[in-house]
């Protein structure tokens, strides 16, 4: 008989009750650190006081009014967006397939107002994850995601990963744009160099191509850079951003140039939950924290000491693993043993890891953990280790 919740998710059997920074805790008291932060949606860890209050506060006022009205939260948001980093408008939406939908309507709807509708091609990439609506599995093209579920979204070409010629050769003047995430998170933590972000934003500026950047999973503080293409020196015509920007409040958000957005006039999008005053009172709470340099930097010494620490299991346990890799706290354990076999041991030893294609371990800490906490990560993750190699 079908589970009462639809069986789409090979769910683990554990169920928490509390969370507390990084640690998890379940009905009978048991304490789980937790390197996965809900897949890097907790940046600031579980029950982070000032998300508490920014959300019970909202909350006592004001709910919902639908975007019929101004709401002076998300108003204040998207200022804080323009304020830190390239864009000049933002919409808010729900979640990160939300914004994958209308980056790739906002690409399209570009070109056919400045006369090219033939410009509709969106260029995705091999491994890259976007979400799982329509144009999200038809943006990704893993039969995983897509088989059945035909006919697909279409108007997408799917490349190798880091084959800067085979990009070259394919920009034709059918592309509307190109969409990347600067760091894979489900393909296996693989970051794009930075050199070949750089040839891709050439690239794009010679042909006029939009770049689409998916921050989803790799934005908002998790690379030390509040989002990842800084590393780069770059910027996007548009960003899709979700996950940490609302701490675990369900936020998404379209980050775009003024030019990039000029066809998204009144009635060309919407949204009825998109941008509503508690997630955006939750979005302004962690903005306020993640933003500030003195954060980012502590984020950037810890995300050091953590890979340190890392590379020593990694020379401990020569037959479990084989590297690791990644950027900031959003790092992956390329393993040798199967990944799902060394994240159920850490479930033995107390600790959550999210496995990741490539047979990679992802660890995604809250961007609040401690010193003490990561070498306790690190111990556990050895224990699970040791176990598994037994
Ligand atoms: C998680 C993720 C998405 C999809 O976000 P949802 O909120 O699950 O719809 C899209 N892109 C990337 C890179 C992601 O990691």
């Amino acid at each position: 008989m079908i589970s009462s919740v639809l069986p789409t998710y090979n769910r683990a059997p554990m169920a928490f009750e509390k969370g507390e920074g990084v640690w998890l805790i379940d009905g009978s008291g048991r304490r789980y650190l937790d390197l996965g932060a809900g897949i890097a949606v907790n940046a600031l860890g579980h029950a982070h006081p000032a998300l508490v209050a920014a959300l019970t506060e909202q909350a006592g006022q004001l709910w919902h009014t639908s975007n019929l009205y101004r709401v002076p939260q998300q108003e204040k948001l998207a200022d804080k967006l323009v304020d830190e980093t390239f864009a000049d408008t933002v919409f808010f939406c729900n979640s990160g397939t939300e914004a994958c939908e209308l980056a790739v309507k906002m690409a399209r709807k570009y070109w056919y107002d400045k006369g090219q509708p033939e410009r509709t091609e969106i260029i995705a990439f091999s491994g890259s994850f976007h979400g799982r609506s329509s144009a999200g599995i038809a943006a990704a093209g893993s039969e995983k995601m897509t088989k059945g579920f035909g006919p697909l979204l279409p108007g997408f070409t799917h490349l190798p990963w880091g084959d800067h010629a085979a990009l070259k050769a394919a920009v034709s003047d059918k592309t509307a744009a190109i969409l990347i995430e600067p760091v894979q998170g489900e393909g296996g933590i693989v970051p794009m160099p930075d050199e070949d972000l750089r040839a891709m934003r050439a690239l794009c500026d010679e042909t006029g191509t939009l770049l689409i950047l998916d921050e989803v999973q790799c934005g908002v503080g998790r690379t030390g850079k509040l989002f990842a293409h800084e590393w780069a020196g770059i910027t996007p015509d548009i960003m899709m951003v979700a996950k940490g920007i609302g701490g675990g409040f369900p936020l998404g958000a379209v980050l775009a140039t003024e030019n990039a957005a000029s066809g998204m006039t009144a009635g060309t999008h919407g949204s009825t939950y998109g941008g509503n005053p508690l997630g955006c009172a939750v979005g302004n709470a962690v903005l306020g924290i993640v933003a500030d340099p003195a954060f980012l930097a502590e984020v950037n010494r810890k995300a050091g000491l953590m890979r340190q620490r890392l590379e020593g299991l990694v020379a401990a346990h020569p037959d479990v693993f084989d590297s690791v890799r990644g950027s900031g706290l959003m790092l992956g354990l390329k393993c040798k043993a199967p990944n799902t076999d060394l994240v159920a041991a850490g479930y033995e030893e107390d600790v959550l890891t999210v496995p990741a294609a490539d047979n990679v371990v992802r660890l995604l800490p809250a961007l609040t953990i401690t010193d003490e906490e990561i070498g306790e990560a690190v111990n556990r993750l050895d224990r699970a280790a040791t176990r598994l190699s037994a």
